[in-house]
C-alpha cells in the first residue's frame, strides 16, 4: 500500500484541518495509508510519535475547525541537509515516499528541494550504514504535492489560498462592530490588517466593508501627495453625509518611494481634518475561528485532488501545486508558482507596480479599479 504523509507548515490558516481530513479520507478511499506529520517539518525530522498513522475517525469533526490540529512550526533543522537526512530516514523506516504539504511558499520550496535531493539523501543513508540497500530499494523517488494554506492569498498561479476567505470574513465582522460605534460618535477608524507583503486582504476588506480608502503594498500612492488625497476623499465623503470614516491599512503598505505608510501616519492626517480618530490593529483574530464554507470546500476538493496527484505522479513530472483558477481545481508546476510569487516582491522593489498587481489573483487589478470608482462616486450611504 502507498503510504502518504500529510503536513501543515508555516503560518496557520483556517481550512488546514479540512485539508488533513480530506487527505486522510481520500487516501483511505484510494487504498493508501496516511500518516499525520505533526508540527510541520519537525515531525519528519524527529519522527517518533510526531509521525503517526491516521484513521478515518481520527479526523471526524475537523471540517470546520480553525487553525491546525496536527500543529505547524518553523523548523530550522529542515533547512539544513542533516535535518533532511534525518527526515528521509524516518520516512523510509515507515515506508513513506509521498508527502502532501499544506503551507506557504517557504514550506513548498522546502518540499521541492527535499524531493530533488532525495536520491542523494538515500545514497548517503546507505553509504553511512544508517539504512541498508535492501531497506531503501523501494524508495528511490519522493513524491511531493503542495497545497497552499495562507490567510494572505499571496500565491501566484492560483486565485485563492486556503484560509484567505475565512480571514476576510473575520476582518469584515470586526469592521462591522467598529462601524456601529464609529457612526454613533461620528468617528474615524484606521484599521490595520495582516498582509505583510500582499494587499489582497486589505483590498478585499476595503471593498467588502465600504472603506473610504485603502493602503496596500502593490499600489503605493505618491509619497508627496497621498496625505492630501486621503484628506480630500474623506472630507468629500463626510460632506455627502457619511457619519463614519474607515481607512484600511495593510501592514506592509508603502508609498511610491517604498517608504512604509503606517496606521499612525494615516491617523495623523485624519486628525488634521478634525476627525476623532482611533487605530484598531486587528492582529491575530484575523487568523482565528472556524473556516468559512468556501475554505472548507476548497480544502476538501484540493485535498482529494492531492491524493489523486500523488497516485498519478511519475519521477519525471515536476511536483504539482493544487490551485484554483476560474472556479476549477487545477494542478500547476509548484516551483513555477513559487517563482512567480517571489517575483511580486521583486517587481515592487523595482517599482514595477502594474506588474505586481498583475501577478496577484486574476481579479485583483479589476477589483482595485472598482474600489476607486466606488470611492469616487460614494454618496455617503455606505
Ligand atoms: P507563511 O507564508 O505563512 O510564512 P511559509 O511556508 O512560507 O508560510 P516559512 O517560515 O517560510 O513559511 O517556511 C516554513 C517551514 O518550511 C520552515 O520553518 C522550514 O522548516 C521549511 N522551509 C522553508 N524554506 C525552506 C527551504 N528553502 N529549504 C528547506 N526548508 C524550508
Amino acid at each position: 500500500k502507498k503510504r502518504i504523509a500529510v503536513m501543515t507548515s508555516g503560518g496557520d490558516a483556517p481550512g488546514m484541518c479540512a485539508v488533513v481530513r480530506a487527505v486522510v479520507r481520500a487516501g483511505i478511499y484510494y487504498d493508501c495509508e496516511v500518516y499525520g506529520c505533526y508540527e510541520g517539518y519537525s515531525g519528519l525530522v524527529q519522527g517518533g510519535d510526531l509521525l503517526r498513522k491516521m484513521e478515518w475517525e481520527d479526523v471526524r469533526g475537523w471540517l470546520s475547525l480553525g487553525g491546525t490540529l496536527i500543529g505547524t512550526a518553523r523548523c530550522m533543522e529542515f533547512k539544513e541537509r542533516w535535518g533532511r537526512l534525518k527526515a528521509a530516514k524516518n520516512m523510509i523506516l515507515r515506508g513513506i515516499d509521498a508527502l502532501v504539504v499544506c503551507g506557504g511558499d517557504g514550506s513548498l520550496t522546502g518540499a521541492d528541494l527535499f524531493r530533488s535531493e532525495w536520491p542523494s539523501l538515500v545514497d548517503e543513508l546507505v553509504a553511512t550504514g544508517e539504512l541498508s540497500a535492501e531497506q531503501t530499494a523501494k524508495y528511490r523517488h519522493l513524491t511531493i504535492v503542495g497545497l497552499v494554506g495562507s490567510i494572505d492569498n499571496d500565491m501566484a498561479s492560483t486565485d485563492n489560498t486556503i484560509g484567505a476567505y475565512s480571514s476576510l470574513e473575520r476582518i469584515c465582522e470586526m469592521v462591522d462592530y467598529i462601524d456601529s460605534t464609529a457612526s454613533s460618535h461620528s468617528r474615524a477608524f484606521v484599521v490595520e490588517v495582516m498582509g505583510r507583503h500582499c494587499g489582497w486582504l486589505g483590498l478585499m476588506a476595503g471593498i467588502s466593508c465600504g472603506a473610504d480608502a485603502i493602503f496596500i503594498p502593490e499600489r503605493p500612492p505618491s509619497a508627496s501627495g497621498w496625505r492630501e488625497d486621503l484628506k480630500k476623499v474623506c472630507l468629500r465623503h463626510r460632506e455627502k453625509g457619511r457619519r463614519k470614516t474607515t481607512v484600511i491599512v495593510a501592514e506592509g503598505a508603502l508609498d511610491d518611494e517604498l517608504q512604509p505608510i503606517t496606521s499612525q501616519q494615516v491617523k495623523d492626517c485624519l486628525v488634521e481634518i478634525g476627525l476623532d480618530t482611533r487605530i484598531t490593529t486587528l492582529g491575530h483574530v484575523q487568523r482565528g475561528g472556524s473556516a468559512v464554507a468556501f475554505d472548507r470546500m476548497l480544502a476538501t476538493l484540493q485535498g482529494v485532488d492531492a491524493v489523486r496527484a500523488v497516485l498519478e505522479s511519475t519521477p519525471d513530472t515536476p511536483s504539482p501545486m493544487i490551485g484554483i483558477l476560474d472556479g476549477k481545481i487545477v494542478r500547476q508546476p509548484l516551483m513555477e508558482a513559487v517563482k512567480l510569487t517571489k517575483s511580486v516582491a521583486t517587481a515592487i522593489a523595482a517599482k514595477k507596480f502594474d506588474e505586481a498587481m498583475g501577478l496577484r489573483d486574476s481579479t485583483f487589478k479589476e477589483s482595485y479599479a472598482n474600489f476607486l470608482d466606488i470611492s469616487k462616486h460614494d454618496d455617503g450611504s455606505q
